[in-house]
């Protein structure tokens, strides 16, 4: 899943989306608009709505084959908040949710105004996951503690009353899992970052995205060269520009032998420009329409499956 929150961009294009659109080939698969983890912030209700078809609009322009897979919003689902409740009370402790750096992280900025929601996120998380006995859950890097807890709460669960959960595996790209903002190569690009100099949105202009990596951070020294450690910052943008070409990282730095920044950065842009371009057609010709359809038809087939994991919950503790 991914919240339909800020503005979507190539780190969760290239870390989470792309891996989708590939496991769809082997996997029975389930995509997921988290509209429930994106009010653990504050949000505009107008936005909101929009944001939803928007992302709906992103996972079809990138190529998740509505037919083959489910893609479905969380909200229209409520054995999500179900589950969620039920692990809380059962499995889930306030010294494991204590440990997650996301929430430390995410909670500095919200100050005296960090909503329970926020706190709990990783619980419903675990929801969206074990409900559909998911046998992989395909992420960026940040989101590996937050698997690993929903690992735990199905071991828990499974221990405490009976076998219930099937105790899933993350996935993460091996290149990719964590692109790095491009005003702070320290921090990942984030949606909720605080300037919008973070991050390559996929619906940004070719003006914007050209201006964001000509005036992206770079590191002392002139040479394109992969460093992770002593150049994070042009590392970060070989990584882009590797993913987005299909050149190795070799093969970029064999190119840009002599070359400064400038012309590196001209050519991340023209490559940007090339597939942003071809999305973003692809994108423009999807109504809001057929997003809504797709999402109706999605919460059907995803009710299914995930009604029958509650009833099978709701037996091991009790309550039926
Ligand atoms: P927010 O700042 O609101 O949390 P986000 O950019 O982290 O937004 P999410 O909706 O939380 O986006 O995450 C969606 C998916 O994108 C997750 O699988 C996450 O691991 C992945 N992802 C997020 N940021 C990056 C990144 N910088 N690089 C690679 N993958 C990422
Ligand atoms: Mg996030």
């Amino acid at each position: 899943g991914i919240q339909p929150s800020g503005h979507l961009h190539i780190g969760n294009y290239l870390g989470a989306i792309t891996q989708w659109v590939d496991l769809q080939k082997e996997y029975d698969c389930f995509f997921c608009i988290v509209d429930y983890h994106a009010i653990t912030v504050k949000q505009n209700p107008e936005e909101l709505r929009k944001k939803i078809l928007e992302l709906t609009k992103i996972y079809l322009a990138a190529g998740i084959d509505p037919k083959k897979s489910v893609i479905f919003q969380q909200s229209l689902v409520s054995e999500h908040t179900e589950l969620a409740w039920i692990l809380n009370c059962t499995s889930a402790r306030v010294s494991d949710l204590k440990k997650m750096t996301q929430f430390k992280d995410k909670s500095l900025k919200h100050g005296e105004n960090v909503s329970v929601g926020l706190f709990d996120y990783p619980v419903l998380m675990a929801a969206d996951i074990l409900l559909y006995n998911a046998d992989l859950v395909p992420v960026g890097d940040d989101q590996i503690q937050h698997v690993e807890l929903a690992r735990d709460l199905a071991k828990r669960f499974n221990n405490d009353f009976q076998d219930t959960f099937k105790v899933p595996d993350y996935k993460v790209r091996k290149e990719g899992a964590r692109i790095m903002g491009l005003d702070d190569p320290s921090k990942k690009m984030s949606k909720s970052a605080d300037s919008p100099a973070n991050f390559l949105g996929l619906t940004d202009s070719p003006e914007v995205i050209k201006r964001k990596i000509m005036r992206a951070v770079t590191d002392s020294g002139s040479e394109i060269k992969y460093d992770r450690q002593n150049k994070p910052a042009i590392s970060n943008l070989i990584s882009i520009y590797s993913l987005l070409s299909g050149l190795s990282v070799k093969e970029i730095e064999k190119k840009y032998l002599g070359h400064g920044y400038g012309d590196f950065k001209h050519d991340l842009a023209v490559v940007t420009l090339e597939f942003m371009s071809e999305f973003q057609k692809r994108y423009s010709m999807i109504s809001d329409k057929q997003a809504e359809k797709i999402l109706a038809s999605g919460a059907k087939r995803a009710k299914l499956v995930a009604s029958q994991k509650l009833i099978q919950v709701k037996k091991a503790i009790g309550l039926i």
